[in-house]
């Protein structure tokens, strides 16, 4: 298990240090804001949705910790290719995940590598930090165009 923990780390630090897909897109037809008071994260998302309500590109800028930074980083990744319908589902998901919610009984299934955050729960702090990229997307996703407060 310790093996484990260090494997989710040492992703978690590398996605912090080199973010997947950072930077804005002026393509993008969807974005939202999000921040994080608590920690003083503070995001940007920028998606590319086609005609058929699939992400094609998936992008974000700003600044936080490496607990946000390495979520929006692996969140942009997963998001590719996924229908808007897909990237809700995941949204729940990985929310129980990092929340530690034993109500769903499809926790972390299907999540790939975003089951680094599993540990996340442990420390409820940091929950929001972890989350704050999907509360945005979902902001985007619903086309609001408020920013997206944690609190
Ligand atoms: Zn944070």
């Amino acid at each position: 298990m310790d093996d484990l923990r260090e494997l989710y780390q040492s992703v978690i630090l590398d996605h912090n240090k080199n973010p997947r897909n950072f930077g804005s897109d002026a393509d993008a037809n969807r974005s939202a804001e999000g921040y994080n008071p608590i920690c003083g994260d503070q995001l940007k998302l920028y998606l590319k949705v086609d005609e058929s309500d699939s992400v094609i590109d998936a992008h974000f800028d700003g600044s936080g910790c490496a607990i946000s930074t390495a979520s929006a980083s692996l969140m942009t990744e997963t998001l590719k290719g996924k229908t808007l319908d897909e990237a809700k589902v995941l949204f729940r998901r990985f929310h129980s995940l990092v929340t530690g919610d034993p109500s769903e009984s499809d926790q972390g299934e299907g999540l790939g590598k975003l089951e680094v955050f599993s540990g996340v729960c442990r420390y409820p702090a940091r929950v929001k930090c972890a989350t704050l990229a999907w509360h945005t997307v979902k902001s985007a996703l619903d086309e609001q165009n408020e920013i997206v407060s944690t609190e």
